[in-house]
């Protein structure tokens, strides 16, 4: 018999991980592990702000976001029943009044907020090349591509008319006036792969994103009638993404990273000519809202923790990771709240942001309505990086203010969203205007290395949204939100 335990736990052992094999050849009596042991050492300042009872509220509040479908379904509505919800569609009309009914039903009080929105209607895109190096008679070759936001128009029947395909901004001034006037400008700025799939997404979207952002400006000024970026992504689908643009005049669009090459490659060989259809709408401005619910806080209720994403999404797609899985997260965090019967000190504000998009209308007036009061808030949070597995938090303040948020992250330590990463930015878009006022600042930080295969694309729609990793991402909004709710003290600023 013992011959027979002793041959069944060495087989154990050969299968066992090793922290396991240490355990067990260290058998001694085993301590009940201490709570939060995830947390290496509370300081006397991190047990002030969160005492024991706080803590458990804490777990009281991840355990139950972990179990609750409702973010997921507020993501499926906003996605599936509503649709692209661009400023001033009607899509982003129905969301602002679903989700501020959303809302009523959790308790909260709920206000709108009026806000100016750009109306910009995508038309017909299309390109060919029909002139280029070795070309096969009777042939053209197919370009596919979509509009940016904010791109005019060409004619109906589009324009012809020759490219000048560069990789920077230097090449093509270096080109000068002569050379880039009455021509379609083309970049091929190349979104690093490996940056992003080695978990630094965001660098190699701010790198790119230039050429995408200005770069039709650029080439207005030196006379160009039309200009093309490479798709800021990275993935080989050949889908186009689209995105913000400078409005410069002139139509813009972005081709997709296949496309790119191909352009890219006749280029080299000699003169290439493109026909370009572009034909979107610039409508007059529209009024929509900023949805704001607030959970009243029972001690200080003037001091606000911001709980947001934002409602609005470009048109290809249906806007399921960018960001309806933000909007949900946030509103998640009020709906466990109410579940639980907790009462936070501070105010709950859960806030569905219009027009992130397209010019950050809503944030704007936002800062203009609200910045007497910023010197008031405790917090503001915001997740705009997609609905994938969360891994901590990035944050905009002080070192101290970082320090004292351990024992929270402690309590999403079970799934992995422990890490508190300074940013160098405002962790948000919609919330910079509050973290550049000194109002400490978090961003969800979610695994980003799939989340620029779909943005701004057709293909961000509800299937890329992860049930299990939503649930992670609205417990890491809740438990943050509450704790920040709820401390004892406000952040140091
Ligand atoms: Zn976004």
């Amino acid at each position: 018999m013992i011959k027979a335990l002793l041959a069944h736990s060495v087989a154990l052992l050969v299968v066992m991980p090793t922290s396991i094999v240490a355990f067990a050849q260290n058998q001694k009596p085993n301590p009940a592990p201490p709570p939060f042991a995830a947390v290496p050492q509370v300081s006397a300042a991190q047990q002030k702000q969160f005492p024991a009872e706080l803590l458990h509220e804490l777990a009281q509040v991840r355990d139950a976001a972990l179990a609750d479908d409702y973010a997921y379904r507020q993501v499926a509505h906003l996605s599936e029943n509503i649709g692209p919800r661009p400023s001033g569609s009607a899509g982003a009309k129905a969301a602002v009044d679903y989700v501020a009914d959303e809302l009523r039903k959790l308790g909260l009080d709920v206000h709108l907020e009026e806000v100016k929105v750009p109306h910009w209607v995508r038309g017909a895109e299309s390109a060919q090349l029909v002139e280029y190096p070795g070309q096969a008679p009777d042939t053209t070759q197919k370009i596919v591509l979509c509009a940016l936001g904010g791109s005019t128009a060409t004619p109906a029947e589009g324009v012809v008319a020759d490219v000048v395909a560069v990789n920077n901004f230097e090449e093509l001034k270096a080109l000068g006036k002569e050379k880039v006037a009455g021509k379609i400008v083309f970049y091929n700025e190349i979104f690093d792969k490996q940056k992003s799939a080695g978990g630094m997404a965001f660098i190699a979207y701010g790198e790119a994103v230039r050429y995408r952002a200005a770069g039709a400006k650029v080439a207005a000024d030196l006379g160009a009638i039309a200009a093309l970026v490479r798709s800021v992504g990275d993935a080989d689908f050949r889908l186009p993404h689209t995105g913000f643009s400078v409005p410069a005049g002139i139509p813009t669009g972005a081709v997709t990273a296949e496309d790119a090459d191909l352009i890219a490659h006749l280029a080299a060989q000699g003169k290439v000519r493109m026909h370009l259809t572009l034909t979107p709408q610039k409508l007059p401005d529209a009024t929509s809202y900023n949805v704001i619910g607030d959970l009243k806080g029972s001690e200080h209720p003037e001091q606000v923790v911001v709980v947001s994403g934002h409602l609005d999404s470009w048109d290809l797609g249906t806007g399921a990771i960018d960001d309806a899985a933000g909007v949900a997260v946030a509103m998640e965090a009020a709906e466990v709240a109410q579940k639980l019967h907790l009462h936070p000190k501070r105010t709950l504000r859960v806030i569905a942001w219009m027009d992130e998009e397209s010019g950050g209308a809503g944030s704007q007036t936002y800062s203009k309505d609200y910045a007497n009061d910023f010197p008031h808030y405790a917090a503001a949070i915001e997740s705009d990086a997609g609905a994938a597995h969360p891994l901590g938090f990035d944050t905009k303040m002080s070192k101290d203010a970082v320090e004292l948020l351990r024992p929270v992250v402690g309590v999403l330590q079970s799934f992995g969203a422990s890490a508190l990463q300074p940013s160098e930015y405002p962790p948000g878009a919609d919330i910079s205007a509050m973290s550049v006022a000194g109002v400490p600042a978090l961003g969800i930080l979610q695994d980003g290395r799939t989340y620029f295969h779909y943005h701004h694309t057709a293909a961000d729609t509800l299937d890329k949204v992860i049930p299990s990793e939503l649930r992670e991402n609205g417990a890491a909004m809740a438990v943050m939100g509450y704790a920040l709710a709820s401390m004892k003290d406000p952040l140091p600023r």
